[in-house]
């Protein structure tokens, strides 16, 4: 657990504490938020509330290099325009590089991590990292910072994919939870700001499907709570391709609320809503929001832009 309790943050803007749901999404902002990012932002929220769950938004912003201009704007108005309603606010993690430095400090202490000066070029083609920093004890500083993982399977039961499992330690070895040039890894963010905003519930794209075991993995040595997990269906363009912001795949225009709404309900197999307010739209989708009716696969059948 984090020695400071104080790093906790506010779950709400009302005081109540609920724990039995708390939800997210959480999007990087690598570009404008497109068709794929609304039905992750809308099962995310749909399901917390059908469960009179919370839900938070959290922009994943520690890859700075990354970042695309205007992109963290785009989401901010998505939120708005779409008119979800977050219960707390709206977090940045370019603001909290000093609680994640703070965490790996203490998995240091507890000999969980360590320097690694294994360049790109020395790892080749070997995606399996085979631990050669690993005894070496080398100084933190301007290294890449690797945690240590176990050669055990770990499982878990996916809300609508079934049961995955990876062995760390066969299936990737070590892995960085911050880069040599200072940037703090995704999988070590995720997980920290997880547990300090009480979440319960992940629900999220497939293509994040693979990144699981190494959160539940850091989750474990931190001493975090098990979350439960939901992967969704990937909606795809038609080169096959997973829309992406890599992939150009087109900013949602926030003119047309109401008609994309109802296409992400559609995507998601949802009965029919009526074109109404966004508000409205989703208080009906919340009402009658069925996950019995996602699609169990990775990828949607529909080709969408
Ligand atoms: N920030 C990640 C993305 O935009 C999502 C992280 C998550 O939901 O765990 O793909």
């Amino acid at each position: 657990m984090l020695s400071n309790p104080s790093l906790a943050l506010p779950l709400e803007k009302g005081g109540k504490v609920a724990e039995h749901y708390v939800g997210r999404f959480a999007p990087s902002p690598t570009g404008p938020l497109h068709f794929g990012s609304l039905i992750t932002a809308v099962a995310s929220y749909c399901d917390a509330r059908a469960h009179q769950g919370r839900w938070v938004v959290r922009i994943e912003d520690t890859d700075i290099p990354r970042i695309y201009p205007c992109s963290e704007d785009h989401i901010l108005r998505s939120i708005d325009a779409f008119q979800f309603e977050p219960d707390a606010d709206i977090i940045f993690q370019k603001d909290r590089l000093d609680i994640y430095e703070q965490v790996i400090e203490q998995l240091h202490t507890q000999g969980l991590v360590y320097a690694c000066q294994c360049t790109r070029k020395m790892l080749g083609s070997n995606h399996i990292y085979q631990g050669t920093c690993r005894e070496l004890g080398l100084a933190l500083k301007d290294q890449a910072i690797r945690v240590k993982v176990d050669d055990q399977d770990i499982c878990f039961m996916d809300r609508l994919q079934g049961t995955h499992c990876s062995n760390l330690m066969r299936d990737l070895g070590d892995f960085v939870l911050k880069r040599r040039d200072g940037i703090i890894n995704y999988q070590l963010a995720v997980v920290v700001d997880d547990y300090l905003q009480g979440m319960t519930h992940v629900v999220r794209g497939a293509d994040l499907l693979d990144n699981t075991e190494r959160q539940i993995w850091l989750a474990q040595i931190l001493g975090y709570p098990k979350l439960e997990y939901m992967h969704l269906p990937l909606a795809m363009n038609d080169q096959g391709q997973k829309l992406s912001k890599q992939n150009m795949a087109q900013a949602l225009d926030l003119n047309q609320a109401p008609a994309l709404l109802q296409q992400a309900f559609a995507a998601l197999q949802q009965a029919p809503v009526d074109l109404d307010t966004p508000r409205i739209m989703l208080q009906q989708a919340i009402a009658q929001w069925d996950i019995e009716r996602i699609p169990h696969r990775l990828t949607l059948a529909q080709i969408y832009q």
